[in-house]
């Protein structure tokens, strides 16, 4: 089956959005201590796709023998999933652009493994704001790309964005299909 891999910093609002995308509120435990995800959960969504949560990026306290074995880990999943059809990386709407999300993102480009940007917690502020934000992603990857990725505005809060994302997916899902027949 494809697969949609969420990833993103800690507490970019990961384990709401998959609850807001499979109306689940029990299959991705919110958790108040950072770093609790350490392992990838694959969850089954109406016996048609993968919805891969991969432990996240950018905590503070995490040692460097951690980050390095994430690294590893990470590397792993990306480079062995045949059906991995995209990374959704979890961008929170109200932060300048960060470093680690670009890298992540520039890395997952060179290894030509396609992704989208998931703009989360867009319900915090204006749309202008958020937009702003878009912006200021796209600028940057558009001096290192002539393509630039898809992107998406939700929150978990109000489910803004929830069926654009899933519209997304099952397009993508259906040209799988009908490349494999
Ligand atoms: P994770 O660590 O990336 O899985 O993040 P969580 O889903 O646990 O969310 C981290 C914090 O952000 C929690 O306090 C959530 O209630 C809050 N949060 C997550 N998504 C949203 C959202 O769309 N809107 C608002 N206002 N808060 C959110």
């Amino acid at each position: 089956l494809p697969e949609y891999a969420f990833i993103g910093r800690s507490n970019v609002g990961k384990s709401s959005l998959i609850n807001m995308l499979t109306e689940r509120k029990a299959l991705a435990k919110t958790s108040s201590s950072p770093g609790k995800t350490q392992l990838i959960n694959h969850f089954i969504i109406n016996d048609n796709w993968f919805l891969v949560d991969l432990p996240g990026y950018g905590y503070a306290k995490v040692s460097k023998a951690a980050r390095a074995e994430w690294a590893k880990m990470i590397n792993y999943y990306l480079r062995n999933r045949a059906n991995l059809m995209c990374v959704c990386v979890l961008i929170d709407s109200r932060h300048a652009p960060q470093a680690v999300d670009l890298e992540f993102m520039e890395k997952l480009g060179e290894e030509g493994i396609p992704f989208v940007m998931v703009f989360t917690k867009a319900d915090k502020q204006s749309t202008a704001q958020t937009k702003a934000l878009v912006t200021e992603y796209l600028r940057k990857m558009s001096e290192i790309w002539d393509e630039l990725p898809r992107y998406f505005l939700t929150s978990a809060e109000t489910g803004l964005g929830r069926d654009e994302v899933l519209d997304f997916i099952a397009e993508v899902n259906s040209e799988w299909k009908a490349d494999a027949a």
